[in-house]
């Protein structure tokens, strides 16, 4: 009885509309938070996972020594490396091929990098405009490496305390 006498006073007075208008009210003079994108971006965190890159040490030398475990760590089996012994005997890829379809971003392979060789950008807006260039390879991601390598640094500087 009681709680047929309160629904028909909340019903009544519409309670509820009131309710619900006084959190409308609530937001509607606070500082907008609607972001306009793509001209106004949202902060990044340091760990974020866009494109990848393969980056190369101050000498130019690419830090990748072939050693594979990015594509064994790879959950998608995005990852296709092949690899040869150079005149220096040291060991170097001789393709190292990224299939983004594949891919997750899921940072397994950046974390399984000894050498930080591998490494997710903080890229997230590109696109495909032929067939196969989905799959990102070697020259593609060592070029990303140079175009970035500035930013990359400063964003695994940034992340290094909390490692
Ligand atoms: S981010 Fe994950 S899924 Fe993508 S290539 Fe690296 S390990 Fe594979
Ligand atoms: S990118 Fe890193 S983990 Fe992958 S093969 Fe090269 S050195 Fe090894």
């Amino acid at each position: 009885m009681i709680a047929s006498i309160k629904h028909f006073i909340k019903t009544f007075t519409l309670f509820e509309l009131l309710q619900g208008l006084s959190i409308t009210g609530k937001y509607f003079f606070k500082r907008k938070i609607t972001i306009q994108y793509p001209e106004q971006k949202t902060p990044m965190s340091p760990r974020f996972r866009g494109h990848h890159a393969l980056r190369r040490y101050p000498n130019g030398e690419e830090r990748c020594i072939a050693c594979r475990l990015c594509e064994a760590a790879c959950p998608a089996l995005a990852i296709t490396i092949d690899s040869e012994e150079r005149g220096d005997g040291s060991r170097r890829t001789t393709r190292y091929d990224i299939d983004m379809f594949k891919c997750i971003y899921c940072g397994f392979c950046e974390e399984a990098c000894p050498v930080d060789a591998i490494v997710e950008t903080h890229i997230f807006e590109y696109h495909f405009e032929e067939r196969g260039e989905h799959v990102k390879t070697k020259e593609v991601l060592l070029a990303f490496g140079d175009k970035y390598e500035a930013e990359i640094a400063k964003h695994k500087e940034a992340d290094a305390p909390y490692r």
